[in-house]
């Protein structure tokens, strides 16, 4: 089901012209306009799922499927020496466009991009604490 409101639901089914680089009935895998580095892409689901809780059991499983796939040819075909696999859930996470992606990043031993986070230095009681409220 598509959104009527949505950019990504339009790129996906092809009402906005995107730079494809994969399609099948289920996805459309297209470059970022912004990208973290050469080959940057988005695995976007046909329908729409606002985010991976929304996502189908099935669907996410094909969407990991898929980036295996390109992942592997956009590593042999741009020389990549790395890879990161991204998918931002919520405003306070990052996520700027509500309908669930996958971002395909290739990375280059001299890009200069930092994908990470500053680690916290959390005790044992607190790291077991945290576990058992997890675990719930
Ligand atoms: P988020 O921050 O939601 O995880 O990622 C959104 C991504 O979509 C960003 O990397 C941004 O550059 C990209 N993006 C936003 N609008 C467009 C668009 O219209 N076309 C393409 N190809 N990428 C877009
Ligand atoms: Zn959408």
């Amino acid at each position: 089901m598509m959104d009527d409101n949505c950019i990504f639901c339009k790129i996906a089914n092809g009402q906005i012209p995107s730079k494809t680089i994969y399609e099948d009935e289920r996805f459309r895998v297209i470059l970022d306009l912004g990208p973290a580095a050469r080959g940057h892409a988005l695995i976007l689901p046909k329908d729409h799922y606002a985010n991976l809780f929304e996502l189908p059991d099935d669907v996410a499983a094909e969407a990991m499927k898929l980036a295996k796939k390109l992942g592997a040819q956009m590593k042999q075909n741009l020389n990549a020496d790395g890879f990161n696999l991204v998918q931002n859930n919520g405003e306070c996470a990052g996520q700027t466009v509500f309908h669930f992606h996958l971002h395909l990043i290739p990375r280059y031993a001299d890009d200069g991009q930092k994908i990470g986070w500053k680690p916290g230095k959390p005790s044992d009681e607190e790291l077991e604490e945290t576990k058992n409220a997890i675990i719930g």
